[in-house]
């Protein structure tokens, strides 16, 4: 923890930084505290824990302020750099819960991988995900128990559950639960449906998910609906979703709520524009800023996932959403040739951040204002640094906190044509 002195033993030396594992903290720092997990330390899915909620914030910001300044070259202090906008409450934010079933000496196992590894880390309760989720896999682990169910063996390719999906709708209160099995066979299913709906308040459906590949891959291609629904609803903004055990949907709707009207406040839509949104997933910033512009359009690479975009737009009656499947650095220079001119650029790419021929196509287009959402501060300074090179000037920065207790950071950050660039006087 920062302001801390500590005895470290140094395991490892690069050129320029080491790594360490902590030996005894000497000085203790006030920012420190006792972790509320008691798995804490060998699960691996939490790293901040040990830090004060607001320290946890604090250091969101250091994180990406130290990229900005260290890879990108940026001067921070002629920029806003905002404080992470952090949760209310940080615990039991995930709306989806994604828990491996093994079997380990004879004795089932539910719970989540240790890091970097298969083996199965027993969990009774998790702090961060949804607290029906947490009801629900005592419910489970009961009737694994008393039916004797098996769980899976992945050297052995045996045993009947492999994994439990619990995905809940925060603003409907819908919960669904999928059983991923390893065959067709889900003995006393009946026995589990009837204790999950009489003891659990909003579920809305129970789908069973046959995946028989010895794979990483969690979902199979079989889906049998055991009882009520394949489907729930929830909302980001006014918008409407669907979602189905495979679908894609952010795992904390309250401050994906925050990060996409950030983006959106930094676009400084007038409803006159035309809008790229690049990476657009199934098309959620898409939807946000087609409240404000003439028309938007959205890049990606998966088909299903632009298959769930247009979907989504109808549902919600968006007309001026149009959405491309491709490589985002191929489809948006295609789009520019053609002679579409976009005021707004909105990039949401993946930890890798951006192809820079990609950034290169956008400068040449030239719009007023560059939006820039990454899950990755170094990949993201990296990019602001080609873009701060072809004439764009970073004003402000947002740290958003989409997962409390862990060590990721969501950014927002708004670039806008320097002043005195050609761009600008061709307007
Ligand atoms: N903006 C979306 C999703 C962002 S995640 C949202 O907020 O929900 C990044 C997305 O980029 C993923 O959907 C991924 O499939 C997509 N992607 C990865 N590489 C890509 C590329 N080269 N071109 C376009 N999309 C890509």
């Amino acid at each position: 923890v920062k302001g801390e002195k500590a005895k470290i033993k140094i395991v490892k030396v690069n050129k320029n930084f080491a790594f360490g594992k902590l030996l005894k903290v000497i000085e203790k720092s006030d920012k420190r505290c006792e972790p509320i997990c008691s798995i804490y330390k060998s699960c691996g899915g939490c790293q901040l824990q040990h830090i004060s909620y607001s320290e946890q914030l604090e250091f969101k910001k250091h994180k990406v302020i130290d990229c900005l300044e260290r890879i990108g070259k940026i001067d921070t202090s002629s920029i806003i750099v905002h404080d992470t906008i952090g949760m209310e409450n940080p615990y039991y934010y995930r709306n989806k819960v994604q828990l491996p079933v093994g079997e380990v000496n004879g004795k089932v196992k539910i719970g989540f991988y240790r890091e970097r590894s298969h083996e199965i880390i027993e969990v009774d309760k998790c702090f961060i995900q949804d607290k029906a989720a947490n009801e629900i896999m005592l419910i489970i682990k009961k009737w694994i128990e008393e039916f004797n169910i098996t769980g899976y063996n992945e050297a052995l390719g045996k045993g009947t559950l492999r994994h439990i999906m619990i995905r809940k709708a925060f603003k409907t209160g819908d919960i669904m639960l999928a059983l991923v099995t390893n065959d067709k066979n889900l003995p006393h299913k009946e026995e589990l449906i009837h204790s999950i709906t009489t003891e659990i308040k909003g579920v809305k459906g129970i789908i069973q998910n046959i995946n028989d590949k010895k794979t990483n891959v969690v979902l199979g291609k079989k889906e049998i609906i055991l009882w009520g629904k394949g489907t729930i609803q929830d909302y980001i903004g006014g918008f409407k979703f669907n979602i189905s055990p495979k679908s894609f949907f952010q795992v904390n709707p309250v401050q994906t709520e925050k990060l996409y009207g950030t983006a959106l406040k930094y676009a400084g839509l007038t409803g006159k524009e035309v809008v790229f949104d690049a990476y657009c997933g199934t098309g959620t910033i898409s939807l946000f800023l087609s409240q404000n512009a003439k028309k938007v359009y959205g890049v990606e690479i998966i088909p299903e996932a632009i298959e769930n975009a247009k979907i989504n737009a109808e549902q919600n009656g968006v007309e001026n959403a149009e959405f491309i499947v491709g490589k985002a650095e191929e489809e948006i220079p295609k789009l520019i040739e053609k002679g579409v001119k976009p005021e707004v650029v909105v990039v949401d790419p993946p930890r890798k951040g951006c192809e820079k021929s990609l950034l290169y196509s956008i400068a040449k287009a030239s719009p007023r204002t560059i939006v820039y959402v990454s899950c990755d501060p170094a990949t993201l300074a990296r990019d602001l640094s080609v873009l701060q090179g072809e004439g764009y000037k970073v004003l402000e920065v947002q740290p958003v906190d989409m997962f409390p207790e862990t060590h990721h950071v969501e950014t927002v950050v708004l670039m806008s044509k320097a002043a005195g660039s050609a761009a600008i006087f061709n307007r």
